[in-house]
């Protein structure tokens, strides 16, 4: 076994409990939580970290990240000639990028051509040093649908239940489909109100995944892609953006989570022009900013299960600070960044919370995010099952 490293004298936010734990530590060993509290007997030959001054919580989960930055590649044009080798390394750079953020998971809704499951291969292998990956291989949308460049084009049910077998055989670990049109548009006239895969198409995926025990989530964005959607039986929704109260109500009943990407729609808005990103997608996300807040409000106020997402424009930190806007308390919002955000990308996720047995992803910041969350990006270390991947001074 691994010699044990103490996180010692910290505050420790364990993403479980509603209290902070001051001047406690945290005990790791062979890749999990051994300890965490005030009082934790480390053994005589393990590594101590002098954590004064400084936070240890769960690595964050991002779970709306395809690790293509703001990059062209992200843009989603089908035109792009680059081969998937090229791309590989592209989302192998984001992938880093995330783990220097203290994202030690990351969940992908779609890639082309499934370049996804291929790097993550060679991440398993110890290529490099990356998040845990949670992958959808390609997502499935309809002819011309949204995120075409991310995904497969399907019609009719027979296709989406072969689409969606395809990306289970080719290790998914989740299917994404996408239920109406969005911000991030391709196709002119592709609009976030417009309904685009059915329920009896979206519903073939549902029962695909449900007989392979995974779970589908949703872009849905209007009204009617949400209401279709929610009527196929997926776990989950990305984005929201028109939810209302009655469909907030429904999810909170039946377990639907959310990843409401708030800073997503917000820095598209207020920075994509500075960012050089196409006009048409600032023009709609300007639009949808009011009725975006209001729709979170309403899930806020049904009680939805919520998690971070960023879709790689702006950081993590961006989302969590957005979630306080609302009212949210810091600890609540980190909450949403490490447990909830760990249930949402993989239901019975044994990482997320600090607690013995559990694993040993960790993000240590310089600081107290519970008084200023912008200390989340004044990383100090960064474990990933339990071996540190990143450490600063
Ligand atoms: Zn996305």
């Amino acid at each position: 076994m691994s010699t044990g490293v103490l996180l010692a004298h910290a505050q420790v936010i364990t993403g479980a409990d509603d209290a902070p734990v001051r001047d406690g530590a945290v005990l790791v060993e062979g890749g999990q939580v051994r300890a965490v509290g005030v009082d934790v007997e480390a053994p005589s030959d393990a590594v101590v970290i002098d954590c004064t001054g400084k936070t240890v919580l769960p690595g964050l989960v991002d779970c709306h990240d395809h690790l293509l930055g703001r990059s062209r590649y992200a843009e989603g044009t089908s035109d792009l000639g680059e081969p998937d080798a090229t791309w590989a390394v592209v989302l192998a750079h984001y992938a880093q990028r995330s783990l220097d953020q203290g994202v030690t998971t990351v969940r992908v809704p779609g890639t082309r051509h499934a370049i996804d499951l291929a790097v993550r291969r060679a991440f398993d292998e110890g290529f490099l040093a990356a998040p845990r990956m949670v992958c959808a291989g390609e997502a499935i949308t309809m002819t011309g649908g949204h995120g075409t460049g991310a995904g497969v084009e399907v019609d009719g049910a027979v296709e989406c239940t072969r689409a969606a077998r395809a990306q289970l055989a080719g290790g998914a670990d989740f299917l994404k489909v996408m239920a109406s049109g969005g911000v991030g548009t391709v196709r002119v006239g592709e609009d976030p109100t417009h309904p685009e895969l059915d329920v009896e198409e979206m519903a073939a995926v549902v029962a695909v995944a449900r007989a392979a025990r995974k779970y589908v989530t949703a872009h849905a964005d209007g009204v009617e892609g949400i209401e279709n959607a929610l009527r196929a039986g997926v776990t989950c929704l990305e984005h929201g953006i028109y939810l209302t109260a009655e469909q907030a109500a429904d999810m909170a009943a039946r377990g639907v989570r959310l990843v409401p990407t708030l800073s997503t729609m917000v820095n598209i808005a207020r920075r994509g022009a500075e960012w050089g990103l196409p006009p048409e997608w600032i023009g709609i996300a300007e639009g949808v900013l009011e009725v975006h807040r209001q729709s979170f409000r309403n899930a806020l106020d049904a009680g939805v299960v919520f998690g971070t997402g960023t879709d790689g424009y702006g950081d993590i930190v961006d989302e969590i600070i957005e979630f306080t806007t609302y009212g949210v308390s810091p600890m609540r919002a980190l909450q949403a960044a490490t447990r909830d955000a760990a249930q949402i990308a993989v239901p019975g996720a044994e990482f997320g919370v600090l607690a013995a047995g559990r694993h040993a992803d960790i993000l240590v910041v310089d600081g107290d995010p519970l008084t200023d969350l912008t200390t989340l990006r004044q990383v100090v270390l960064v474990m990933s099952a339990g071996q540190i991947v990143r450490q600063s001074g």
